[in-house]
């Protein structure tokens, strides 16, 4: 059975591309571009809470990472470097070595240096550490929207939601629906480049990790406004696939797990959003708009009329509504 440090040294200790000093030593040392600010974040997957223990390790390790690298996309910041602190409950290499392949092969793809972490024998757990660059006082912020603006959305939210629900027995997927649910669930793709191009454009981001309602509310609280969404208007795939549509309705409203971007911006910025979405090439939909009113409010609309949606997305202490 490997050490602690045969383990960090023969799985998690990669050549860095932009860093001073990486793992081996008590910290680790990296110098920021000048002009620009860090951007900070970290996150925590527990077994059990955030993924089944049968997850395959290798999609593990992707989602690990990618989830931190979505709250990068969702500031415009460029993911620079991760820390890794991993609990593990026993030294299976086999099972190592494949989430640190998903790992690392998350980490290539968005050019991240991996400088350091901590290994522990627990209960299965992955806290990661990201830090992002951006040009000072350009981040995107959860509070800086106006009235006025239009909402937006990226890709087709709903289908990690969608993937859980029929992994969990709760619905039955086509093998093609399957295939795309799943990959949303297990290999989420952050939406960096989106992100990058958001800035100086829209007025204010978020990443849908609790759910698209539940995210978006937390623009409006942290803005003061309130919204309006048209159902009519969303990204329908998850209600494509013939399921109960009671339940894609709640996954494609209130599904966690899609790492895709909420934004608001001008609805003088609505062009070149429409031509961003060709050139990354992502889908960006329109789906309402931000006016004045109670901090937090969304009015949903189908086709015009009021509709009642009670679930806005995922709460750790709190299995009902948020
Ligand atoms: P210390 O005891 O000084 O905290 P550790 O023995 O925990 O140091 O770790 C040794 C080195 O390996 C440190 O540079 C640390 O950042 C790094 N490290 C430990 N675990 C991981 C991991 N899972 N991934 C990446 N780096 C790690
Ligand atoms: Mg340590």
């Amino acid at each position: 059975m490997p050490s602690e440090f045969e383990l960090i040294d023969r799985y998690f200790r990669r050549p860095t591309r932009h860093t001073v000093l990486g793992v081996g030593d008590d910290g680790a040392i990296v110098r920021p571009a000048v002009g620009m600010e860090l951007v900070l974040s970290t996150d925590m997957l527990v077994a059990g809470t955030h993924f089944l223990p049968d997850t395959d390790p290798a999609d593990l390790g992707w989602k690990t990472l990618a989830v931190n690298v979505s709250d990068m996309a969702a500031m415009g910041a460029a993911p620079r470097w991760a820390l890794l602190a991993a609990a593990l409950p026993a030294a299976t290499e086999s099972w190592i070595a494949a989430f640190a392949s998903g790992f690392f092969a998350c980490a290539d793809a968005f050019g991240i240096d991996v400088i350091g972490g901590d290994t522990t024998k627990g209960p299965r757990n992955f806290c990661v550490t990201i830090c992002g660059e951006v040009p000072a006082g350009q981040a995107l912020r959860r509070s800086g929207a106006r009235p006025g603006d239009e909402v937006w959305v990226s890709g087709a939210p709903g289908l990690a939601a969608l993937g859980l629900a029929h992994r969990q027995g709760r619905c039955v997927l086509s093998d093609a629906a399957a295939v795309a649910c799943r990959a949303a669930l297990q290999r989420p793709q952050p939406r960096v480049a989106l992100g990058l191009a958001l800035r100086g454009c829209a007025d204010a981001a978020i990443d849908v990790s609790d759910g698209l309602l539940a995210d978006l509310g937390h623009i409006l609280e942290a803005s003061g406004l309130a919204a309006t969404i048209h159902l009519e208007r969303l990204p329908g795939a998850a209600l494509a696939f013939g399921v109960d549509a009671a339940l894609a309705r709640d996954c494609l409203l209130a599904g966690g797990d899609d790492y895709e971007l909420v934004f608001t911006a001008p609805p003088t910025r609505h062009a070149e959003i429409e031509t961003l979405a060709t050139t990354l090439p992502l889908a960006l939909t329109c789906i309402g708009e931000v006016a004045a009113g109670t901090p937090g409010q969304l009015q949903l609309l189908d086709a015009g009329r009021p509709m009642a949606q009670e679930r806005r997305g995922f709460d750790h202490f709190d299995s009902g509504t948020t």
